[in-house]
């Protein structure tokens, strides 16, 4: 039974034989340092908006020179709601929820889940700027499987739910943070049922392969997916091309990996 969050669903559909390597064998390499930075940056800030939730002290989070109490003030101007809840409203900061799905489970983290008598808001910071392509979120499977997952464990109808991707660092010479906002609906509810059957279902046939010795497939090298792959050269020994760049590791996936 694997515990599968919305990075390991990713990394499946990116490349199965790299879902085996990272996941099935643990051999993600550590990240880069400046892979490193980022990360920190990102967990220091969401630890942040959980304490100020909680109403705890913020000043030792909020110190030092890299700009992470700006951040955090442009998001409140930006969105007051988060410092002045509505009283009917629930404020609940990262909510664990799961899911049950055949013989494995699905697992989300909810940066925040403002709900009440209406409807579901899920939030979600992003410490990156915000994507051009916006379809690329839509379709990406954090929006498909957090909403997904709500619709499945609450009483919320898929109409009531919606995903908002706060990217809290804004873009160069502009900290103003973006905002980017995603209704849920019954289709696509359903629709995202199958794909999720249809993956595990090929999770589990790719599984049996596997204990009988068989590795995952592979992405064949025309699609570009292995260009900037980190097991490019376990993956493809010899025929690894030159020019190929080894490095930048899925850090979304990998920083989500579940036992
Ligand atoms: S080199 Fe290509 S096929 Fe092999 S694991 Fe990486 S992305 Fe997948």
């Amino acid at each position: 039974m694997l515990r599968l969050s919305q990075g390991l669903l990713s990394l499946l559909e990116t490349c199965p034989r790299k879902f085996q390597y990272s996941i099935l064998e643990q051999l993600a390499p550590p990240p880069a340092e400046s892979q490193q930075n980022s990360l920190d940056w990102g967990n220091r800030f969401h630890l942040l908006m959980q304490q100020a939730q909680l109403e705890l002290p913020l000043e030792k989070l909020l110190g030092g020179q890299d700009n992470m109490r700006q951040a955090f003030e442009a998001l409140h101007q930006a969105n007051p709601q988060l410092l002045a809840p509505h009283p009917k409203a629930r404020y609940e900061s990262e909510h664990l929820r799961s899911l049950s799905f055949g013989e494995h489970s699905f697992s989300t983290i909810y940066d925040l889940l403002i709900s009440d008598p209406e409807q579901a808001q899920i939030l979600d910071w992003k410490t990156y700027p915000k994507p051009v392509k916006t379809k690329l979120l839509t379709e990406h499977w954090q929006t498909k499987l957090y909403c997904f997952v709500l619709a499945e464990t609450s009483h919320y109808p898929p109409k009531q739910i919606s995903m908002t991707y706060w990217f809290v660092r804004g873009k160069e010479n502009d900290s103003a943070p973006e905002s980017l906002s995603i209704n849920y609906s019954q289709a696509q509810h359903e629709n995202i049922s199958i794909e999720l059957q249809e993956l595990i279902t090929q999770l589990n046939h790719w599984m049996g392969n596997y204990r009988w010795g068989n590795a995952f497939p592979q992405v064949p090298l025309g699609q570009g997916k292995c260009d900037r792959c980190n097991f490019l050269k376990r993956c493809r020994g010899e025929h690894a091309q030159e020019g190929y760049q080894l490095g930048a590791v899925d850090l979304e996936a990998i920083a989500e990996v579940s036992p």
